[in-house]
């Protein structure tokens, strides 16, 4: 018997109190917010077996606990990944309150907006029990509004990389084609429209006018199963859902398809997903992305959570093989604990994940490479790396497979033809975005990811979910939308 051992008996003995180790290790302190009121509060990050969690307090509403991380490990090791910002080139707020209330982006801000979403409006032609915009009445934009913020965006970042048109359901806008225009106008080099595919499922002359246009598909895509669509989008989809790919197939555009996965839902079909995704014509790569639990959802425990962990597990024990935990990397360039990704060439049924060919971890870790290598093509290689795992990448894009030939180097034998090589690269990713409950200062404040509103502020994605933007805009461009309605 150890001496500890023995004086804690003979403590019992004599009836005195004992000193009790805590089951968790303090991690670090950060801010986050109130699930209830939104206030920001201090929280706490600690790590309990293995498993990462956030704990605060409200003075007015008590004690909060969710699940970040369901593998402490990965959680703590990733802090590695966490690459230098860039700083744009404007700023459209002042430091007054502190982050995350004075968005944006103010001075405090760490990176540059790699991504910019414009919901055009908030209605929708589906109304799904989950959906973190809430989506219902509210608003149009307009294409004066729509020019005015793309202008807005080339003054931030110069040479901006991608724009996202999201809503509500933004192929319903009657305007949606014009603005697709606008992007490309301003020489943009990715314009990609989020969409639920109903319309590109019906409509010929919508089809065709991207067929022209060529914009990329964010295609929300959760699954095969009745009961999944019935508890995710309130009804079977897929029929729908799979005629808008095949659609999207003929005239060769670009998909990504955007997984929700919920806790008992549909965390059993993320192998099934990733499989069509290969084998389908249009499909470029799969998002995976943890339901949020802002807006609509339906009802979750805090404490299990999907996590990245969770989905990255799904991955390899459902993917037959193909796949390691290994093969995914976090992203750099926003907080490295946002997202993963890995890139996979394909031909046939050969898949090869990248990082199987090239040590992807050693190019991307900047803790603890504090000098390069001696390889000569080290710098080559990092930046096109940088450029893949970022928010910036677009799946199925021609920089997006001239980057993975500079990086897989002679390690693949790849077709040299850069239209025929983007055809057989295929991205995943999976991006936990953040929710009252897990909603940390630090991951915002190094977002990569902007929603653009009419009065020219970017304001990072998971602030504008969780903080109150969402509802102060959308209250806005809803009294205006009425007032000019009425003045009709
Ligand atoms: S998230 Fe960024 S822009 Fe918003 S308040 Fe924090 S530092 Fe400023
Ligand atoms: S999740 Fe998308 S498709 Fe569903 S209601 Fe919301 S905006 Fe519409
Ligand atoms: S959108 Fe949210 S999860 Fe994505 S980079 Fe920004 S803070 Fe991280």
């Amino acid at each position: 018997m150890n001496e500890r051992r023995e004086m804690e008996e003979r403590m019992a003995i004599e009836g005195r109190k004992q000193k009790q180790d805590s089951d968790y290790v303090f991690h670090e302190l950060t801010r986050s917010i109130c699930p209830e009121c939104k206030r920001v509060i201090d929280a706490q990050v600690l790590l309990r077996a293995n498993r990462v969690y956030m704990r605060k307090r409200c003075p007015e509403h008590g004690w909060f606990e969710g699940l970040i991380s369901s593998d402490a490990q990965w959680y703590v090791e990733s802090a590695r990944f966490n690459k230098p910002g860039t700083i744009p080139l404007e700023f459209s707020t002042e430091v007054h309150d502190g982050c995350p209330l004075d968005c944006g982006l103010c001075p405090e801000h760490k990176q540059h907006t790699c991504l910019a979403l414009i919901e055009v409006n908030t209605a929708c032609n589906l109304d799904c029990p989950v959906c973190f915009a809430n989506a219902g009445a509210g608003y149009n934009l307009t294409l004066a509004d729509v020019e005015r913020m793309l202008d807005r965006f080339v003054e931030l970042e110069g040479n901006p990389e991608v724009v996202q048109f999201s809503g509500g359901e933004p192929t319903i806008h009657p305007q949606i084609l014009d603005f697709v225009r606008a992007a490309i106008d301003r020489k943009i080099p990715y314009v990609m429209i989020n969409t639920n595919g109903l319309r590109i499922a019906e409509d010929d002359e919508f089809l065709e006018a991207l067929a022209e246009l060529r914009p990329a598909i964010y295609f929300q895509f959760d699954g095969f199963e009745p009961r999944t669509y019935a508890m995710i989008r309130g009804q079977d989809l897929l029929q729908t859902k799979l005629k808008a790919l095949d659609r999207l197939a003929e005239i060769d555009l670009d998909v990504a398809l955007v997984a929700a996965i919920e806790r008992g839902v549909n965390e059993h079909e993320i192998g099934a997903i990733v499989r069509f995704g290969l084998q389908h014509p249009a499909v470029r790569g799969v998002v995976f992305q943890p339901v949020t639990h802002v807006g609509r959802h339906i009802p979750f425990d805090p404490m299990q959570r999907m996590t990245i962990p969770d989905v990255l597990g799904a991955i390899v024990h459902q993917g037959e093989g193909v796949f390691v935990k290994e093969d995914f990397v976090p992203v750099p360039c926003c907080f490295p604990t946002c997202q993963v990704n890995t890139y996979l060439y394909v031909d046939g049924e050969q898949v090869i994940p990248l990082p199987r060919v090239l040590d992807v971890e050693e190019y991307l870790d900047y803790i603890t490479n504090r000098t390069f290598p001696d390889i000569p093509s080290f710098s080559e290689i990092r930046t096109a790396l940088e450029g893949m795992w970022s928010s910036s990448a677009v799946a199925g894009s021609d920089g997006l497979a001239s980057r993975f030939q500079c990086a897989c180097g002679p390690g693949i034998d790849l077709p040299e033809d850069l239209s025929h090589l983007r055809k057989h690269v295929f991205q995943i990713s999976i991006k936990d975005f953040l929710d009252a409950y897990t909603f940390n200062v630090k991951q915002v404040m190094k977002c990569c990811v902007g929603v653009l509103v009419p009065d020219g502020r970017m304001i990072p994605f998971c602030a504008y979910n969780s903080v109150g933007y969402r509802e102060q805009v959308r209250a806005e461009l809803a009294m205006r939308h009425r007032k000019a309605h009425d003045a009709v």
